[in-house]
């Protein structure tokens, strides 16, 4: 069931997930509880603002009533800061969704919900208890070998196991590698020869669950001979984890318990617990691409693509950031604009590629010689800008002056030799009485660069209130 104001959504949801699930929906947030007391969806999708009543106030009530707080709730919400989401999840929601949708998401989310739910159903109390355990803790956890870890070790303890292992199986190289083990938390990539394991080899051509009663008596162990004497008596079960894929190779979970020590509810616990971390594995490895795909583009929206520093849009994020922290802290933010003398003359004489190419050296030449707290941007064409959080105007006249010194003294590959490229810069800090806002800032360094180009170029100048004082 969902629950969203907007058209939009209403039918998206409608159109997208009406194959797979029953799907119902409300177009407001005032009659979601009776709704739901008397339909007992399976899972309900929650827009998180809405007119009438707040999403954030259907989930505390159901959340807050016995009848309703089993359904799994998943928020959709548009507030992506993370404050927000830590709210949303304080209130019980179980899981959330941003707005715009991105459906392999969406589906992701719907399904491993539902299948956790599927799998309770499957657990009486104590077994439940246990599982739930596992599935909730592990679905907060981020790295793998964590996750694989915690299924071993939860597995060992709950079924009374001598030993319990995720193994990594490598048929090529007819070798196995324990990642994760339930008694030693400090293993992962340990190397085994699968010869030594025939158990697992039979795991792996089947793909299918195996379990050998006593391993010193089967008989399909009978050709590894004197190896076996390596493996204690008893029994042992291997559960594939999840089949091959390019990245996770074969996972399988290896359990070896006392001689009839396992129980078949002992193994279909396994079992279950093996189809959860596959599942979890998946929803890790969508997350963990998503989050890629999100560094990716934020980074692609912050980054000139000429010369790969940032560009105008960070700079106006950051500086915002900046000159907040500044301002609270009451310390100085300094801002430098900077613009390449007479490369008009530079693109006529050697060709806007060659220039192209100046501009990329220079965007280096800034790099390597500002401080890692500072911030260089491409701010357009062949303007720069630099902001330097905690300096002041000696600090930064200091600063400016390196930068352009180093760019006049460097020989850039196009050029002629005999060449100076040089550059102009105009500096403002934010401890003046009339800075009052980010911009200010921005204005008084670009009055500043333009002093410097009226007293002829190849300078630094600080803005002042009454005058501009020369670097
Ligand atoms: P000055 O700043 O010293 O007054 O002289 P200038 O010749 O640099 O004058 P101005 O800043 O007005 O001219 C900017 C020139 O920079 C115009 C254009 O040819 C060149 N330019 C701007 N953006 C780019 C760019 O992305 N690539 C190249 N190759 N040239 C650019
Ligand atoms: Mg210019
Ligand atoms: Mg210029």
């Amino acid at each position: 069931m969902f629950v969203d104001d907007e058209a939009f959504f209403r039918e998206y949801y409608l159109d997208n997930l009406s194959q797979e699930f029953d799907v119902t929906g409300l177009s407001h947030g005032k009659d979601v509880i009776e709704t739901v007391k008397k339909d007992k969806p399976d899972l309900i999708l929650l827009d998180r603002v809405m007119p009438d009543i707040s999403g954030d106030d259907i989930c505390k009530e159901l959340k807050g009533n016995n009848e309703t707080m089993d359904i799994p709730v998943i928020m959709v919400t548009q507030l992506t800061d993370k404050d927000d989401l830590i709210a949303g999840f304080n209130i019980g929601a179980d899981d959330y969704v941003a707005k715009p949708i991105y459906l392999p998401e969406l589906l992701a989310k719907i399904r491993s919900r539902l299948s956790a739910k599927q799998l309770y159903k499957e657990f009486e109390s104590e077994e439940l208890l246990n599982f739930l355990e596992v599935y909730e803790t592990v679905t907060t956890f981020h790295s793998r070998h964590e996750i694989l870890g915690l299924i071993a070790k939860k597995v060992s303890e709950s079924i009374n196991a001598t030993r319990c292992s995720v193994l990594r199986a490598d048929e090529d190289e007819n070798c196995a590698y324990i990642i994760a083990s339930g008694e030693d938390e400090s293993v992962s990539d340990l190397k085994i020869n699968l010869n030594d394991f025939p158990e697992i080899k039979k795991a792996l051509h089947s793909m299918g669950n195996i379990v050998i009663d006593d391993l010193t008596e089967d008989s399909m162990i009978e050709d590894v001979g004197g190896n076996l004497k390596k493996q204690p008596p008893g029994m042992v079960a291997i559960i594939p984890i999840s089949i091959r894929d390019k990245y996770t190779g074969t996972l399988l979970l290896r359990v070896t318990a006392p001689r009839e020590g396992l129980s078949d509810r002992d193994l279909s616990f396994c079992v279950v617990l093996a189809k959860a971390a596959s599942k979890i594995l998946t929803n890790a490895k969508l997350v963990e691409s998503l989050r890629l795909a999100n560094v990716e583009l934020e980074k692609l929206a912050t980054t000139d693509g000429l010369t790969g520093i940032y560009n105008h849009r960070y700079f106006y994020n950051r500086l915002d950031e900046e000159f907040n922290i500044a301002m609270r802290y009451n310390v100085s933010l300094a801002c430098i604009m900077i613009d390449i003398d007479y490369f008009k003359n530079v693109n006529d004489t050697y060709g806007h590629r060659e220039g192209d190419k100046i501009l990329i050296e220079l965007a280096a030449i800034m790099n390597r010689t500002i401080r890692k707290t500072d911030i260089a941007v491409r701010y357009g064409g062949e303007e720069f800008a630099l902001l330097l959080p905690h300096t002041n105007e000696e600090g930064a006249l200091f600063q400016a002056e390196r930068v352009r010194t180093a760019v006049r003294e460097h020989r850039f590959s196009g050029l002629s030799k005999d060449l100076n490229l040089t550059i102009s810069l105009g500096i403002a800090t934010s401890q003046k009485e009339n800075v009052k806002k980010a911009e200010d800032l921005v204005r008084f360094a670009d009055k500043a660069l333009y002093e410097a180009k009226k007293r002829g170029r190849d300078n630094s100048v600080l803005y002042r209130e009454d005058s501009l004082a020369a670097g």
